[in-house]
């Protein structure tokens, strides 16, 4: 039962990328196989990434509004804590119900799950050390590598997973630590700094650029440290961590300003590692292989997913592109269409990103600077959720709706929201961007009311006419 039987596809690795190029191969008729060494399906993602995170980003935000915000709301009590234990419980519980999906589709689909650490023996052939210790030969015509990505490690600091955490350790912190230091200001160390400072951590971010989130547009992040100040965060930009030292009670860090001078120390009861990750692929014997990757490590493919070797093709984190869930189910999905003979697609340009802060973040397409740099004409459209009427109405109103489109044609560059919820609207404006829409079609689109979605169209209305909300 361990697929001593040719398969059509073997994929290693049951993360995003591998369980849903799983399902689908099997749903395409194709002989399938899927090897997960964690024990368990659904990968970082599931396990220590998307999921729990937004579990705990969720009870936290509870408990944040309960102390200061039910009031105002006319909704009053006594007094209001956190359990933590509790709040762990229902984190893990929501993982573990999805995991156990997950096999459930497995099973009815007829994907053949395995146990183990895959190892590449030949480009058709993977041994397999399973979880109860016995060695078996896995073969496959075609074999994808779905193995994800892993914490990128801070030279001269070690992960130990209680004082000194990766975002793993940073899911299930058995006390609240009363200093948070997170080092990286990327989307999983704001997030996690959400969490513990919304329940009581005094949060410090540390980041050596200028800014926080690369990748968003300027305009949006800099109403977005300012709000995320306003809760409390503070940020150390523009500085280097020198070294960290948890021998004694707490944790000593020593900082300068990225482009050196003088140094200071920080103190922390925790110090979060959060400076990126890095494609996971030891012990898989690419090298033997011949498999290409690039200085990083990442596996280099075409737009077919597939590697130089032929019949084996890399899917997700451990290719170049974003590295985010969706887009690994996306890789998944059009890598198994290729290899049954259909044809599958990926823009990558499309691929939404959100930070789920509060607000949240979300944005679709290009930045203002990127556009800027193109070199393209571009007309600009705003709306503020201080004239949404629901935003309002529910007194959640903080945060915009940016809109960038060709000045010529009017078809959206971009789109970038900042709202509770943002996660959700952004949609939209993906499926917009997707369709070529200009932003004159979203502004003749009929939005519900009251809704947040109409700041949307306000946006759309505001970047080639006039909106009429403000
Ligand atoms: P993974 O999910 O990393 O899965 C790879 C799997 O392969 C793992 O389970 C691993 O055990 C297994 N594996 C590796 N090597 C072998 C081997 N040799 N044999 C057998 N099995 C092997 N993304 C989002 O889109 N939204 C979010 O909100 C979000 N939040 C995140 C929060 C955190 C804290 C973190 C860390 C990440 C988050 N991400 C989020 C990123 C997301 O988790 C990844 O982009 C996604 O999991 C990548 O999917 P993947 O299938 O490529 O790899």
């Amino acid at each position: 039962s361990s697929g001593s039987d040719d398969n059509d596809v073997v994929v290693i690795g049951g993360g995003p990328g591998g369980y849903v190029a799983a399902i689908k191969a099997a749903q395409l008729g194709l002989k399938t196989t899927c090897i997960e060494k964690r024990g368990a399906l659904g990968g970082t993602c599931l396990n220590v990434g998307c999921i729990p995170s937004k579990a705990l980003l969720h009870s936290s935000h509870m408990y944040h509004e309960a102390k200061h915000s039910f009031a105002s709301h006319g909704v009053k009590f006594s007094s209001v804590e956190v359990d933590l234990p509790a709040m762990m419980g229902q984190k893990d519980k929501a993982v573990s119900t999805l995991t156990r999906g997950i096999e459930g589709l497995f099973k009815k689909n007829k994907v053949n799950y395995v146990k183990g650490y895959g190892k590449f023996v030949s480009p058709s052939e993977v041994s397999v050390e399973t979880l109860e210790g016995e060695n078996t030969v896995v073969k496959g015509k075609h074999i994808i590598v779905a193995t994800g990505s892993d914490v990128k490690p801070l030279p001269g600091v070690t992960i130990d997973e209680k004082k000194i955490v990766s975002s793993t350790g940073a899911l299930a912190l058995k006390e609240i630590p009363k200093k948070l230091v997170v080092i990286g200001a990327g989307y999983i160390g704001l997030e996690m700094g959400s969490v513990w400072g919304r329940i009581g951590s005094e949060v410090t971010v540390v980041e050596f650029a200028s800014d926080i989130v690369p990748t968003m547009d300027g305009e949006i992040r800099k109403q977005f440290q300012r709000s995320l100040e306003k809760q409390g965060m503070k940020f150390k930009l523009n500085t280097k961590v020198v070294s960290v030292d948890s021998s004694g009670n707490g944790v000593k860090l020593v900082v300068e300003p990225s482009t050196g001078g003088e140094q200071t120390t920080l103190e922390a009861d925790v110090v979060l590692v959060s400076a990126g990750r890095v494609p996971f692929t030891a012990g898989l014997g690419l090298e033997k292989l011949g498999v290409e990757m690039d200085k990083v490590g990442r596996i280099l493919v075409n737009e077919r997913f597939a590697s130089n070797v032929p019949g084996v093709y890399a899917i997700g984190d451990v290719i170049p592109g974003p590295m985010l869930a969706h887009k690994a189910e996306e890789d998944g999905f059009a890598c198994v269409e290729f290899i049954a003979g259909k044809h599958g697609h990926v823009d990558y340009d499309m691929v939404p990103g959100v930070v789920y802060t509060h607000p949240e973040v979300a944005s679709v397409g290009k930045t203002e600077e990127q556009v800027k740099t193109l070199g393209v004409q571009y007309r600009v459209g705003k709306f503020p959720f201080l004239a949404n009427s629901r935003a309002k109405a529910i007194d959640d109103a903080e945060g915009l709706v940016k809109i960038l489109a060709e000045k010529e044609s009017d078809k959206i560059l971009g789109v970038h929201i900042m709202s509770p919820n943002a996660g959700e609207l952004i949609h939209e404006a993906v499926l917009a961007l997707q369709y070529g829409a200009s932003s004159e079609d979203i502004a003749r689109t009929c939005h519900a009311h009251p809704t947040m979605s109409e700041a949307l169209k306000e946006a759309a209305l505001a970047t080639f006419d006039k909106p009429i909300h403000i």
